[in-house]
């Protein structure tokens, strides 16, 4: 005990860093780990000597995948509404209160087991950070409780009270908002460490989300928040004026939405799976990007929207219909995700970072997009650990 293990792992066709801010890679390339971090990068021949050696056969090696938006404790699954959504019926945000009705009615040992095949469903195809949301209990307990079970599995835990207004509250939006910023921030503070609201038409407005995300702050809460998915509105906005890390969805945007991203700055979160699952018209990435914004993509994995937990899906989405480059994708899908949860220990492979990586069987992080659909993803690390898959 008290000895530093070091793993090399050599011939890696292509190393993707992220090193120096933008996508970075390294042709012919080696990575040593020592004590849970990156301890080397460079070319493979002149890689140091390591306790161990993983030839990796020049295949590609990636930052794991960070999903900074994903809603994973819940029960029951909505595989009937989405079947009737694609044969043309148009999708409501009032579908989330029947996995509340399921999620209030489950036991902690359902809700545990969900929470834990889905992280483990995640880990397999290579997302080694993963931010995870309440929002289908919309009671004091039941917030808490469903904070307490995402606490378990990851420290990026959202408190999203503000998902919709529960039955109960209907016609009384204004109690409920005095629940969410009161009593139920308070039992929910301590186990999380984001505070989200959903502001849209049917769910909550500017002043509300404003006044939600202020006491989230007060408490010690980052804000972060569901912004203009459905429509034009003013989530952008609120987000900016609140200091939020992220405004997620972005599909419509004003210039002047487009404007408070770039200069606030805010991380603009895309979330292609709920486009595709409700078959609304794509964000534009390419607009973003090239005004200066900041892009992550995310799952948003949900059982309503966007029944998905593939990082790899959504990068090909991301290319294939959000005309963003292959490299631009996986860039957003770790580093922009780490960004998008302030963390810049992951989502790059620079020296001192945790050494969350995965290893693909393909040459390089283009085959993501190239072969959608394709499990690519051999094997993952998390701090220096083999956590899925094999060694080549
Ligand atoms: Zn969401």
């Amino acid at each position: 005990m008290g000895l530093q293990r070091s793993t090399l792992i050599t011939r890696i066709g292509e190393l993707i860093t992220n090193e120096g801010g933008g996508f970075a890679a390294i042709t012919d390339g080696a990575l040593v780990i020592e004590d849970g971090t990156v301890a080397w990068t460079g070319p493979a021949e002149k890689a140091p000597a390591a306790d161990s050696v993983v030839d990796a056969g020049g295949r590609a090696v990636l930052p794991g995948f960070v999903d900074s938006h994903a809603h994973l404790v819940f029960a029951g699954e909505r595989s009937a509404e989405f079947a009737a959504r694609m044969a043309g019926r148009p999708y409501q945000a009032g579908g989330i209160l029947t996995t509340v009705a399921a999620t209030r009615a489950a036991s902690d040992t359902e809700l545990r087991a969900n929470l834990r095949r889905l992280a483990a469903e995640m880990l397999r195809q290579g997302t080694t950070t993963f931010e995870c949301k309440s929002g289908y209990g919309l009671t004091v307990a039941d917030e808490a409780r469903g904070l307490a079970l995402a606490a378990e599995v990851t420290p990026e835990v959202t408190y999203l009270g503000a998902h919709v207004v529960p039955p109960e509250f209907a016609g009384d939006v204004a109690g409920y908002v005095d629940l969410v910023r009161g009593p139920m921030l308070a039992a929910c503070a301590p186990h999380a460490r984001w505070i989200d609201v959903f502001c849209e038409d049917g769910a909550f407005g500017a002043d509300e989300a404003a006044a939600i995300l202020a006491a989230g702050r007060a408490r010690g809460l980052g804000p972060r928040i569901h912004a203009n998915q459905l429509g034009p509105g003013p989530g952008v906005r609120v987000a900016a004026e609140a200091g939020a890390a992220s405004a997620d969805h972005c599909t419509y945007l004003s210039p002047e939405d487009v404007d408070a991203i770039v200069s606030a700055p805010l991380v603009a979160t895309l979330l292609p799976g709920a486009e595709f699952g409700t078959r609304h018209p794509y964000p534009d990435a390419r607009r973003l990007l090239d005004a200066g914004a900041v892009v992550a993509l995310a799952t948003d994995c949900n059982p309503g929207s966007s029944f998905t937990s593939s990082m790899a899906f959504c990068i090909a989405l991301a290319v294939r219909d959000m005309r963003m480059t292959t490299q631009e994708a996986v860039w957003a899908a770790t580093a922009g995700g780490a960004r998008a949860l302030r963390r810049p220990d992951v989502g790059h492979l620079g020296v001192g970072a945790r050494a969350d990586l995965i290893l693909l069987d393909a040459p390089s992080h283009a085959y993501l997009a190239y072969r959608p659909g394709v499990p690519l993803v051999t094997a993952v690390w998390q701090s220096g650990r083999l956590t899925a898959g094999t060694l080549p």
